[in-house]
């Protein structure tokens, strides 16, 4: 059942045995997964149906630290959370990045990538994803289909790594009807969750407040709660619950909220490939990236070069994936720079439910840049949509790292307030001299073993893009580590059952729990952890002295 929190007249508690904080592809997946069960679930969601302004502005807040997208426009808040506007990457983080690595401080999760293999297998029938299989050779008849080439580089010691991409699943929409009909689920759309309430001594959660644009507050009282709010809000949330402990709830050790981290990405040398129309159609990201409407119905897999578990061993590396990024005569001009501009202005209408108000004199000013500079941007267009027909050679290797964690990069509470009177966030994204260190040696790496293979060209030398770090890094919209999962309650916030620590009977599932987050996007863990997470509670309800 789908009910309007806005339309909802009580001042009396309302009951239920789990309650379940946003409905993202975590929420959704962890009450689905609880269907038909004998228990009831409340799953609450801040948005609607569709993007609202008001409810979006909920997630204003600042970047004090490294630029990346601003809170507000890095996620989506309504039902189906930023599978609204995800890219659909996915590939489950390797065996290595699981563990913990002595050069890499504060790595490795409490939880092996064994335990964690089975609720990756489920994953893909959520995801819409293909077979369960990301050995290359799998995929040969996919590869010989695309009349596509891979690179012959395992006897330098990097991988050929496979990417799956899904449709991209759209999990509002997609699970709209079942959680409409699930006879245990109810789903309050446009009820914000304010505060999670506690017992006089925070052992145990009671509940949490909700409370409506329009006015409504009450209260849900719930046996098992779960947040499931996503990477920045879930330490807001838990920062905001203060009132019983006053440095926010399971934040004794100080840590909800630090060891925030995105993925960093930047572009580096650029390469020559002569004959680059058999390795664009794996490689080339730009080739999914701007024709994602095309290209994610004809494509299911993206190829990415990585340095295997022994060379990241053996130079002390973290993991990472390096991938093509074609280049045109115009995508650095003044008329590629205003269409982008324009796109992002339209999708902030689309994504968000902007007004045209708001959107026009953005629209307006790109526009006219877009007329004054007309035979640039008539050849831009024209590289755009022939993008997959050009026969370019040139194109910018792009690399995307597995961040140090990093207590000191941390989402905070700041001074400016929301709708509801609660503090916005503030984020300070940091990254250290060492992941700049590990960029570089990466770089080298890759360029040094493709050259090697006499098919890539390196048209530059020296390290053009690493001069102005941190400047020319940008995140990936991956929001992770602000709960991190530790055995310890000294160096994590939930344990290894994603239970807060200290706390009887409250979970967190999201990438906020990853404490180390490989390279691979995040979304297929957090459903895998959330598919874990179901069957822990199903088995809680059977045995009635866990309640
Ligand atoms: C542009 C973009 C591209 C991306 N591409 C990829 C990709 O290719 N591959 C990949 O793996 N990942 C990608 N991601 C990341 C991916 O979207 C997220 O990992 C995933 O959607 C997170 O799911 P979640 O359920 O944990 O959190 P969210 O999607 O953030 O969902 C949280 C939900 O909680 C609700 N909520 C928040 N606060 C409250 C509150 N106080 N009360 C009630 N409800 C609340 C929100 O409205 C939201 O619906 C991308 C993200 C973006 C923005």
């Amino acid at each position: 059942m789908l009910i309007d929190t806005r339309k909802v007249d009580t001042s009396d508690a309302i009951i239920a045995d789990v309650c379940i904080v946003g409905g993202g592809a975590a929420g959704i997946t962890l009450a689905l997964e609880l269907a038909d069960q004998t228990f009831t679930i409340i799953l609450l969601e801040s948005g609607g149906e569709r993007p609202d302004p008001t409810t979006q502005h909920l997630y204003a807040g600042k970047n004090i630290g490294l630029a990346h997208e601003p809170p507000e426009t890095s996620r989506s808040r309504y039902l189906g959370g930023s599978t609204n506007c995800w890219g659909g990457w996915c590939r489950p983080l390797d065996k290595l990045d699981f563990e913990e690595r002595p050069w890499i401080a504060n790595s490795g999760w409490p939880i092996t990538k064994e335990d964690l293999l089975p609720y990756y297998v489920r994953s893909h029938d959520w995801l819409q994803l293909s077979e369960f299989h990301y050995e290359i050779d799998h995929w040969s008849e996919e590869i010989q289909r695309l009349k596509a080439a891979i690179f012959s580089i395992e006897a330098s010691g990097l991988c050929n790594i496979v990417d799956q991409l899904s449709p991209p699943t759209r999990f509002g929409k997609f699970y709209r009807s079942r959680l409409e009909k699930a006879r245990n689920i109810k789903t309050f759309l446009f009820a914000n969750v304010t505060e999670i309430l506690t017992n006089s001594n925070a052992t145990h959660a009671t509940g949490v407040a909700v409370r409506t644009v329009n006015g409504k507050s009450f209260v849900i009282k719930a046996r098992t709660i779960v947040l499931a709010a996503g990477g920045i809000e879930t330490a807001r949330l838990l920062l905001l619950s203060n009132k019983v402990q006053t440095e926010g709830l399971g934040n004794a050790h100080d840590l909800v909220g630090r060891y925030y981290m995105d993925h960093p990405r930047i572009l580096s040398t650029r390469v020559k490939i002569p004959d680059a129309r058999r390795y664009r159609p794996l490689y080339d990201a730009t080739l999914h990236r701007i024709h994602r409407g095309v290209g994610s119905k004809r494509m299911r897999l993206e190829i990415h070069l990585a340095p295997g578990p022994d060379v990241q061993r053996g130079m002390k590396l973290p993991n990472s994936r390096t991938y093509l990024v074609a280049r045109h005569d115009n995508d650095v001009s003044k008329s590629y720079l205003a269409l982008k501009a324009l796109q992002n202005a339209l999708s902030g209408r689309k994504q968000f439910g902007y007004p045209y108000s708001k959107i026009v004199p953005d629209v307006a000013r790109q526009l006219s840049i877009l007329l004054r500079y007309t035979p640039m941007t008539l050849a831009t267009i024209g590289e755009v949509f022939l993008n997959s027909f050009l026969a370019t050679q040139e194109f910018s290797l792009e690399s995307v790292l597995e961040p140090i964690p990093n207590p000191d990069s941390r989402v905070m509470l700041g001074p400016e307030r929301d709708f509801f009177g609660q503090n916005q966030v503030e984020i300070d994204w940091r990254l250290t001299e060492q992941d700049k260190l590990h960029f570089i040696a990466l770089n080298k790496l890759i360029v040094d073993r493709l050259s090697k293979t006499g098919l890539v060209i390196p048209l530059e030398s020296g390290l053009p893009y690493f001069e102005a770090w941190p400047e020319n890094v940008v995140g990936c919209w991956h929001h992770m580590g602000t709960t991190r999962m530790h055995t310890d309650p000294a160096q994590g916030v939930v344990d290894m059952d994603c239970k807060v620590h200290g706390i009887h009977n409250l979970f967190i599932v999201g990438s906020s729990v990853f404490p180390t987050v490989g390279s691979d996007s995040p979304t297929i863990t957090l459903v895998s952890l959330a598919l874990r997470l179901a069957e822990k509670i199903r088995k809680d309800f059977q045995n009635p002295r866990n309640h």
